[in-house]
């Protein structure tokens, strides 16, 4: 039997390696239009930030030891043009740009994203980047050695946006961030979100929301951002407005879509093809507080989903209950963090949800080392579930969100995740913890 993956990154190595893991003796052909397999996009915008590191360090595992040591048949350079269902064979255009096709017997589609890049002048400028592959963080990092960058703009200002901010503050370079809609963080409740604004700004970068983009001038090495109602001159540009499922080819051979174009899998992972999966950021999922289809980017979902299409290849038949929405991210020293819904998105599915935001401590009454922690929780009125919850502090808040994830997964009442025994000691949180606080608050308003 051959198994075809289309993409070699998290997704498609996950099934790639297990698969094989699974049953030796099967055929699996990984199919990567790059040359590059298996690394950490997570970790880009830290390694941006170490001029002396080597953007190769990412690398997970090379394409040698996929071929080598897992007898895995990865072909590098590799672009899959097009997907023919009834034949059950893809369209490859090879590395030296000759067509030609492969038959499968089952097919995992794990194309991944593709950074939105908005149609105005001046996005295709040398010194205009985004950050999505390893080839793009290797070519941030060659222009910021070859030319003389001072200032950086960076549009957009999601998580990768504010990872880069800070790599590029830390590297000493001014940097100004503008976005069109005039809320920043709009999925977060506003007290959380003004307290990242004000790190961000603390950090002497500039923020200017409500200033639409018209387009990047260039004028010899110097390039101006042009918005609305302020130009800013610069001498790079990142634009990291969001990204789209890459389901083009999805599209085109007739499989059903999900949720912002994304390719619509069933809890198997299978799309409306028996034999073609599909899975990581290309794919839908569901949501576990919904239990509607949602599109949530992240890496955890995109490795489990391709262990998942990999067992139920390899003659199992496994079953994800979805995601959460559970993130992170590090904003300068602040942690933040975010599980389920938030208010308005808890209204827009249809509860009938209300919420507290608190601000308490990080660690016991007056022990040393004590910061401001924000939590931010959301439950519905009708039914006294736990919806969501937020958290913004210097410490204790990354790590802390997973209580109310798995609290969200196993579908838990507000009331009795107030009940949970969660750990204390002084250095590590109040005798009540931030999250029970909170809880115990909500509790209150349902
Ligand atoms: C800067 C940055 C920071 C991030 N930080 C985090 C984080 O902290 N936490 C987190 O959870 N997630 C983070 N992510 C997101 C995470 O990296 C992705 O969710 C994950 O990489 C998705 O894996 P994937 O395999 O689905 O897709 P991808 O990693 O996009 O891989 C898809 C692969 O398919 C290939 N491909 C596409 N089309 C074709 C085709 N037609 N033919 C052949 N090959 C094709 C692509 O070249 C690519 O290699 C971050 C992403 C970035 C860019």
């Amino acid at each position: 039997m051959r198994f075809i993956i289309i993409g070699g990154d998290a997704a498609g190595m996950s099934a790639a390696s297990r698969a094989k893991r699974n049953q030796p003796d099967l055929e699996v052909t990984v199919l990567e239009k790059t040359g590059d397999v298996s690394y950490s996009a997570c970790g880009m915008p830290y390694n941006i930030a170490e001029p002396d590191r080597d953007i190769e360090d990412l690398v997970v595992r090379t394409a040698k030891i996929f071929r080598e040591k897992q007898g895995i048949d990865l072909r590098t350079e590799h672009h899959v043009t097009a997907i023919s269902p009834e034949a059950k064979t893809v369209q490859i255009t090879g590395p030296d740009n000759k067509a030609f096709s492969l038959g499968y017997d089952k097919l995992l589609i794990a194309t991944g994203a593709s950074p939105i890049i908005p149609d105005l002048p001046g996005f295709d400028l040398p010194g205009v980047m985004a950050l999505k592959t390893l080839a793009d963080g290797r070519r941030i990092k060659q222009f910021l050695r070859d030319h003389q960058v001072k200032k950086v703009v960076i549009i957009g200002m999601g998580y990768i946006a504010l990872e880069m901010c800070e790599a590029l503050r830390g590297l000493d370079l001014e940097v100004a961030m503008v976005k069109p809609r005039p809320r920043f963080l709009p999925w977060m409740s506003e007290r959380l979100a003004s307290r990242v604004l004000e790190e961000i700004r603390a950090h002497g970068t500039d923020c200017l929301l409500g200033q639409p983009v018209q387009g990047i001038d260039r004028n010899g090495k110097q390039l101006k951002v042009l918005c609305e109602h302020a130009d800013l001159d610069c001498q790079m540009v990142l634009s990291a407005i969001g990204i789209t499922p890459n389901s083009r080819i999805a599209r085109a051979a007739g499989l059903a879509l999900g949720p912002q174009g994304s390719i619509a899998v069933d809890r198997t992972l299978l799309t409306s093809d028996p034999d073609i999966y599909s899975a990581g950021d290309c794919a839908d999922a569901y949501h576990v507080v919904t239990k509607q289809k949602t599109w949530i980017p992240l890496a955890l979902r995109a490795n489990r989903a391709g262990w998942a299409v990999a067992d139920n290849v390899t003659g199992q038949r496994v079953e994800l209950q979805g995601v959460a929405g559970t993130a992170v991210f590090k904003v300068f020293d602040l942690q933040v963090a975010r599980t389920g819904l938030s208010l308005a998105e808890a209204r827009e599915q249809g509860f009938d949800p209300t919420e507290v935001v608190i601000e308490t401590r990080s660690r016991a009454h007056a022990h040393p080392g004590s910061t401001p922690i924000h939590v931010q929780m959301v439950g519905d009125r009708k039914s006294g579930r736990l919806l969501g919850a937020q958290m913004v502090g210097l410490e204790g808040a990354a790590h802390r969100i997973n209580a109310p994830a798995v609290a969200l997964q196993a579908g838990m009442t507000v009331e009795a995740f107030a009940q949970c025994d969660l750990a204390y000691a002084p250095p590590f949180s109040p005798v009540w913890d931030p999250l029970l606080t909170a809880a115990n608050q909500l509790m209150k308003k349902l």
